[in-house]
């Protein structure tokens, strides 16, 4: 099965561009923020220790996202294909995704580096704080946020230039054509 990592600044399209993803191959879905945010209103006691977490704009620590991710993913073993969507998020991360895909006869089929313009990930989160009302989508929260995906995520692009999985896509104003861009790649592998 395709297991495809989305990767992206927050704001990036990762959820668009999995969507996309979903409907054209099938793959089932595993957005580790959707995740969180359902624990949450589900009042769970990981969801109250996310929304510490969430609302202060830092990641949640590594275990719990790691034992949440191999049991939803156990879930998906059927389909076409999975789509990780904001996870691996660090180094620990990404080395436990490995471990977890190795130890099923699984690995990375590839990345997807979504690269775009840091002033158009401003003004769509804050677009996006209107329609859906995100707790962590307030200018404060989101500066946060571009500080630990800088510090804590983006090194993760080397490591997977070392696996030999990455894949890049640069936004150049047109959301279908990356789409288009998306679906031939993986497509391709
Ligand atoms: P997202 O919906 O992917 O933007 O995630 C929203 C928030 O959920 C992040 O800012 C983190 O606080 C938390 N989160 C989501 N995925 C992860 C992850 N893989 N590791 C740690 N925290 C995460």
């Amino acid at each position: 099965m395709d297991n495809i990592v989305i990767f992206g600044a927050p704001g990036s399209g990762k959820g668009t561009y999995s969507a996309a993803l979903v409907e054209k191959f099938g793959y089932n879905h595993i957005s580790t923020g959707d995740v969180l945010r359902e624990e949450i209103k589900a009042g769970t006691e990981l969801g109250s220790i996310a929304k510490r977490y969430i609302d202060k704009g830092q990641l949640i620590p590594d275990d719990l996202i790691i034992d949440m991710l191999a049991s939803v993913y156990d879930t998906m073993r059927e389909g076409p294909g999975v789509i990780f969507d904001g996870f691996p998020r660090t180094i620990v991360q990404a080395k436990a995704l490995k471990k977890m895909l190795q130890e099923r006869g699984e690995k990375i089929s590839v990345t997807l580096n979504l690269k775009v313009n840091e002033d158009v990930l401003m003004e769509r989160l804050l677009n996006r704080a209107k329609i859906e009302g995100r707790t962590d989508d307030n200018e404060a929260t989101i500066k946060k946020r571009f500080n630990v995906y800088y510090t804590q995520t983006h090194p993760l692009i080397e490591w997977f230039k070392k696996e030999g999985v990455l894949s890049e896509f640069t936004f150049r104003g047109d959301k279908d054509k990356m789409i288009n861009e998306i679906i031939d790649k993986v497509a391709s592998i």
